[in-house]
């Protein structure tokens, strides 16, 4: 299918590995000029060069902490009339919320609230001028079913969701659309950390950490940055146009609700 967004500038946030690399290959298979970032530039230029020779479109690295204001500004005016956002970052760590404090919360809250709202704040705009827009916001399969240990997150994240789900409804008249898109589990350096915490903890080998909480899993497996990036694309297609304040799942089945 043809997505139908070739010749498109899209910002890709935290984009050098992991889910935002998905997103961005998937987005310049479809033929989009991208600016991508992460803090790493060594990382972030290997992937934009990767990215460029592979699909043949232009990519801008900006490494820049996409959480401070300063480094916003540099991606944007890197690609200052964006057609598609993909909002990213880090997420926070986990831990106990009795151990939490002010500070941890705002780092928590600037990274996965404020960060993806300034960006909507910086763009919305001109993209309704424009008559089309996408915006997609990687949060966590948390948003629907909370994490106990990932409490700054469940937090924040929902946070963000909340304000979302106004202001998507007040810009798809123009033809901007905005979208959350949720993980589960997906094989990327993030879980793989997480694993070998898991795995050191319980005096196991990696290896079979992770492919126990593979094999438990409803899919028996984990999901490639390649699927949640094709999904991206599609969010961010014109075949997408009227969907708009949706959070779309993906976590191979593992939410046990009906709804
Ligand atoms: P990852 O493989 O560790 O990749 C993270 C990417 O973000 C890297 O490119 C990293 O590069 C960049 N980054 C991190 N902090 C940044 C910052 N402040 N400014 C700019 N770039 C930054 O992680 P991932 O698994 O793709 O996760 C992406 C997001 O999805 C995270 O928020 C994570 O919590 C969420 N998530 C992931 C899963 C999963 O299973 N993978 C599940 C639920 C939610 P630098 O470190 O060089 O900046």
């Amino acid at each position: 299918m043809d997505m139908g967004i070739r010749g498109r500038k899209a910002i890709v946030c935290a984009a050098s590995k992991g889910l935002g690399k998905g997103c961005a290959m998937a987005l310049a298979e479809e033929g989009v000029d991208l600016v991508i970032n992460a803090r790493t530039k060594s990382e972030l230029d290997a992937t934009a060069d990767e990215i460029a020779r592979k699909f043949g479109v232009k990519v801008t690295a900006v490494a820049v902490d996409v959480t401070t204001e300063a480094g916003r500004n540099q991606v944007l005016a890197a690609c200052p009339e964006p057609d598609i956002i993909v909002n990213n970052a880090g997420g926070p760590p986990p831990g106990d919320f009795r151990d939490w404090n002010r500070d941890d919360w705002i780092k928590a809250i600037d990274a996965n609230m404020l960060t993806p709202i300034e960006f909507i704040k910086a763009s919305v705009d001109g993209m309704m001028k424009r008559g089309f827009g996408r915006i997609v916001n990687i949060t966590s399969s948390s948003v629907k079913a909370p994490i106990d240990i990932l409490g700054l997150s469940n937090g924040a994240r929902s946070g963000l969701t909340g304000f979302v789900a106004g202001v998507a409804r007040k810009t798809i008249r123009n033809g901007v659309t905005i979208n959350g898109l949720l993980p589960g589990p997906f094989d990327t350096d993030r879980l793989r950390g997480t694993m070998r915490v898991r795995a050191s903890k319980a005096g196991v080998k990696f290896e079979e950490e992770y492919a126990a909480n593979a094999k438990a899993h409803p899919a028996g497996r984990f999901g490639t940055a390649e699927e949640f990036g094709k999904m991206c694309a599609f969010l961010c297609s014109v075949h997408a146009g009227y969907m708009t304040g949706q959070n779309i799942l993906m976590d191979g089945g593992q939410y046990p609700g009906t709804y």
